[in-house]
């Protein structure tokens, strides 16, 4: 295995030019999903190591250079093939980099704070809140911090204790014989979970986890432009951790409603006006209620059915930009039908008056020229 020196960013899922910041934010997601405390699948576990081990690398300048020389630091030396974790003091470290565990933390001890979930939320916007963006307050159900024990899972006058079976370290060795000769494993102390450390009176209102589940309302700023499917994030509102470990991030997906009249495709909208065929034909002064009110819109005389008009600037601002799409104005020409005896008569002369023949047969080409045509049919 150690032949085969492992892609370390696709571990990370980075890519080769990513800066520390993106590697350290990269780990930081997967860690949160597949730390062993978190989520107990043995293959989430393996995961967990291996992405462990790649940020370990990609985190430490020497080690990621010889990564993109095309060796595998952790495969040169004898003993350490084989053990990502020989050249350093297991993720436990990693940890304590990121969430500063408890002062004093030997090698191989867990903390007991833990970083807390993401969390995701929905949120309904019309159009206009989504076009301009909107100031909304909502009710956000998640971990909070325990007042009664700040987090550190005791009941009040009480603090946590060493831990009795592995003396404060976290961990039990012990030794085995094999065919190899002796060796020594360690594992995880599990009276204290690795942590090293027991609470002797858990505290009521938590039971020792150091956070409750509680309601409150945040007011979330949506930025004009957003769109469907969007997620805004709001850092560090997620759920509180284990023994009051930091919180994750909250994040907002937008959902938009549809518009009674708009369609809306990026920063562009669209509508549709149905015109008599008169009104087409003599051109006519319409009104539209538009995103920023009325607008006057006007169809020129001859306005063919499926034509377009645009009105630039009138559609949504884009996300972060000062400038705005535009609105489509998509015009349908209606044919009048039930014609009256009169109308038909007028209809006929107006006909008769443009040589139009409104008997035409299916030998008449040149018509069959002009339908072929309109479907782009040349
Ligand atoms: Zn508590
Ligand atoms: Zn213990």
């Amino acid at each position: 295995m150690a032949d085969t020196p492992r892609n370390y960013y696709d571990l990370l899922g980075v890519d080769r030019n990513a800066t520390p910041e993106e590697i350290k934010r990269a780990y930081r997601r997967l860690a949160r999903e597949l730390h062993p405390d978190v989520n107990p699948d043995p293959a989430a576990q393996d995961k967990f190591k291996a992405v462990t081990t790649a940020y370990e690398v990609l985190s430490d300048p020497e080690k990621r250079r010889i990564v993109d020389l095309g060796g595998d630091p952790l495969s040169q030396g004898a003993g350490t093939a084989g053990n990502p974790f020989a050249g350093f003091g297991g993720f436990g470290d990693v940890f304590e980099a990121f969430f500063g565990g408890g002062g004093g933390a030997g090698r191989g001890r867990r903390s007991r704070v833990r970083p807390g979930a993401d969390a995701l939320l929905q949120m309904s916007l019309t159009l206009d809140e989504a076009a301009f963006g909107v100031r909304k307050e909502i009710a956000v159900d998640t971990a909070i911090v325990c007042e009664t024990c700040h987090g550190d899972g005791c009941a009040p006058g009480t603090s946590p204790r060493t831990c009795q079976t592995c003396g404060g370290s976290g961990e039990i060795q012990s030794v085995q014989r094999s065919f190899l000769g002796q060796v020594m494993t360690t594992r995880t102390c599990s009276a204290c979970g690795g942590t090293g450390e027991q609470i002797p009176v858990p505290c009521p209102t938590c039971g020792s986890d150091g956070r409750v589940r509680a309601r409150r309302t945040i007011t979330v700023d949506v930025p004009a432009g957003i769109e469907d499917g969007m997620r805004i994030r709001l850092s560090g509102q997620g759920e509180v951790g284990p023994g009051g470990g930091p919180a994750g991030d909250l994040y907002v997906e937008i959902s938009e409603r549809p518009h009674d009249t708009f369609a809306r495709e990026g920063a562009d909208l669209h509508c549709t006006v149905v015109v008599p065929f008169t009104a087409a034909a003599l051109g006519t002064d319409l009104s539209l209620e538009t995103l920023d009110g009325e607008e006057k819109l006007e169809i020129k005389a001859g306005t063919q059915g499926g034509s377009v008009l645009t009105l630039r600037g009138k559609g949504v601002p884009r996300l972060r930009s000062s400038s705005r799409g535009d609105l489509h104005v998509h015009v349908e020409v209606r044919t009048p039908t039930r014609l009256d005896d009169a109308q038909e008569r007028l209809l006929r002369e107006f006909a008769a008056l443009r040589n139009e023949d409104v008997s035409v047969s299916a030998k008449n080409g040149g018509l069959f020229g002009k339908v072929r045509d309109a479907f782009g049919g040349r």
